[in-house]
């Protein structure tokens, strides 16, 4: 009964606002209601004729700068507003109407008015926040992006918190959501400050998460410690704590942590009252094991592909080992991959599933976003249904590559997905290091292999530093001319394992090799040696390294001892050397190191 009567309204409300939008005089809408609004009421004309006053009352005009005309109900012997010339009581006022939202056609307005016009009425200020809530997920829903983010702009306009109503918790999310998926994320993380300096209490839960995930996104560890502990001083009691904070100590390599501070959280909250069984099921399996609670949220996380994610982690729990390659060793002594014809057919399988293809000139990368195409589900199920595909290293690498892209950056994925290819690909490099020989890139089908290791590297750098700085340096004893780049990586995780004397070694290698082919030493390996000099307390060739970090990157020691200076946004491509951008990056990997060493940013800001 109430789901026709709203079907009915609905339809006749649509009716009415394109009769009053003709030319917005409540006459000539009258006239449309006695003629025309019983097609729209399901043939009731009494319904259609009393209806149209109520509605005409709610509906903004253009011509009055979007205020409304409100019409005051007649007394019960008063002419009848229908103008039927019948009293109100024997006329309209006997027609029963259920409970009519009065923001109805402001929300049905919104969703018409185009262009200059959304522009002014949401500008008016006037629309009810309902209106906009609704006309604002509605347009998300039936794929108005643009349109969904200006109506919910004007919803969360700063200016004013306290007309929100408090259901509007969806409409924030969906906002910061729009913002990310469209690339605003200036816009973002303005948002998240007003809401967090000034917005009410129940946006600040979603707030804080949002913000300590933005900076982990952006790998500054520092702001999104920082994000955390305004949150747990905000709201002590949110379970939203538990799962922030697993994150953040498994991106700062500190998994024991984790587990001990989720154990922690959920003694503490489980004794709270109103915690929702659903929420308490979650902090237990988190205290349990955070890293695998986090995966299994993860491949849950996008609706549309966990059926195909879960299948591939299952694929890779009984997966056996690969066979092994057919390696050549040429007359000095290298070693050489070549595809054979078998590898090759099924290379053009997978291909014809697979969307992406490698950028031959690049060391890691793909032409296009493989699960940013209209069903990756495609790829991942043809490899789940013909897992011998993965005996090919053609076919590794584009599914590497494809993984890290999408899960590299989270250290919680690595043992889901990472670390069982890793197993694998052992087995090749095994195979390889006792055939013995180096494996260059440019030979043959090596940089296919070559690939697979790196893509396997930066899978695991943040969940299995260990295991990924190994398989780094076995890759570069393979591949001496570093065609991959992961001395640097190298580095820095020696840097990390507090290994300086290794650290000093491989930085001057490096920097003299370069010289040979007077290339310009890259800035990560300048300060890795710069850094490892100052631990081992050797100030003197310490300066004297510096020397030439200062004629790299004239911006570097400056932002690097600011404790906040302005943020750089980096591009896609990676940054020019001798840029502030160049400088920034080298910041956000390697500040928490020369953080932790003590005196070391007062020495640098001493030899600015
Ligand atoms: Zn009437």
């Amino acid at each position: 009964m109430l789901a026709e009567w709203v079907e009915r309204l609905l339809s006749y409300a649509s009716g009415a606002l394109d009769a009053i939008r003709a030319d917005e005089s409540f006459p000539a809408f009258m006239q449309w209601a006695h003629s025309e609004g019983v097609n729209y009421s399901g043939g009731d004309e009494a319904l259609a004729v009393a209806l149209a006053p109520v509605l005409w009352s709610q509906t903004p005009l253009v011509r009055l700068d979007f205020a409304r005309e409100s019409l005051a109900p007649p007394g019960r012997n008063e002419p009848c507003w229908c103008d039927s010339g019948r009293k109100y009581k024997q006329c309209c006022d006997k027609v029963q109407l259920p409970a009519i939202p009065d923001h109805l056609m402001w929300m049905l307005s919104l969703r018409e008015f185009k262009g200059e016009q959304l522009k002014a009425a949401l500008a008016s200020g006037l629309a009810p926040a309902q209106a906009l809530l609704e006309a604002g997920l509605i347009s998300a829903e039936s794929g108005n992006r643009g349109r969904a983010q200006q109506i919910m702009e004007a919803l969360f306009d700063t200016s004013d918190w306290s007309r929100l109503p408090e259901q509007a918790e969806p409409g924030f999310e969906l906002l910061l959501d729009l913002y990310q998926e469209r690339g605003f994320t200036r816009k973002k993380a303005l948002l998240l400050d007003e809401v967090l300096e000034r917005g009410p209490a129940f946006l600040r839960g979603v707030a804080l998460e949002h913000q300590c995930l933005l900076h982990l996104d952006s790998d500054d560890l520092g702001s999104a410690r920082a994000a955390f502990i305004r949150a747990q001083q905000t709201l002590p009691d949110s379970p939203t704590l538990a799962y922030i904070e697993a994150m953040l100590l498994l991106h700062e390599g500190q998994p024991e942590e984790a587990q001990d501070r989720a154990r922690f959280w959920w003694r503490r909250l489980s004794k709270q009252k109103d915690i929702e069984p659903g929420q308490l099921e979650f902090l237990a399996d988190l205290a349990e094991n955070p890293r695998a609670t986090l995966a299994e949220q993860m491949v849950n996380s996008d609706e549309s592909l966990s059926d195909s994610l879960a299948a591939l982690q299952a694929l890779f729990e009984v997966i056996e080992h690969p066979p092994r390659l057919a390696l050549e060793t040429q007359e000095d002594g290298s070693l050489l991959f070549r595809q054979n014809a078998e590898q090759a057919v099924t290379l053009g399988l997978w291909e014809a599933v697979f969307p992406a293809r490698i950028e031959e000139e690049a060391a890691l990368a793909l032409d296009i976003d493989p699960w940013d195409v209209q069903d990756p589900n495609e790829w991942l199920q043809q490899l789940c249904a013909s897992p011998e595909w993965l005996d090919v290293p053609a076919v590794c690498q584009g599914l590497i590559l494809a993984l890290a892209s999408r899960f590299g950056s989270l250290p919680w994925m690595s043992d889901t997905f990472f670390v069982p290819l890793a197993q694998r690909f052992d087995r090749w490099l095994d195979q390889i290091e006792q055939a013995g020989g180096l494996l260059r890139w440019e030979d043959g089908d090596n940089a296919q292999l070559l690939r697979c290791g790196l893509g396997l590297v930066i899978g695991m750098e943040r969940g299995e530093r260990e295991r990924s700085r190994q398989l780094a340096e076995r890759l570069l004893k393979l591949d001496e001319e570093d065609s991959l780049g992961l001395r640097e990586l190298v580095l820095d995780q020696l840097l990390r394992e507090g290994r300086n004397d290794e650290a000093v070694t491989l930085a001057e290698h490096d920097i003299e090799r370069r010289a040979v082919d007077e290339e310009m030493p890259l800035l990560g390996i300048l300060m890795g040696q710069v850094l490892a000099l100052y631990r081992l307390g050797r100030d003197k060739d310490a300066e004297q390294a510096l020397e030439i970090v200062r004629e790299a990157n004239s911006h570097l020691i400056s932002l690097l001892v600011a404790e906040h200076p302005r943020p750089v946004s980096l591009a896609v491509e990676a940054p020019e050397p001798g840029t502030r951008g160049e400088a920034w990056q080298y910041r956000t990997l390697m500040r928490d190191q020369w953080k932790r060493s003590e005196g070391a940013l007062a020495w640098l800001a001493k030899h600015r």
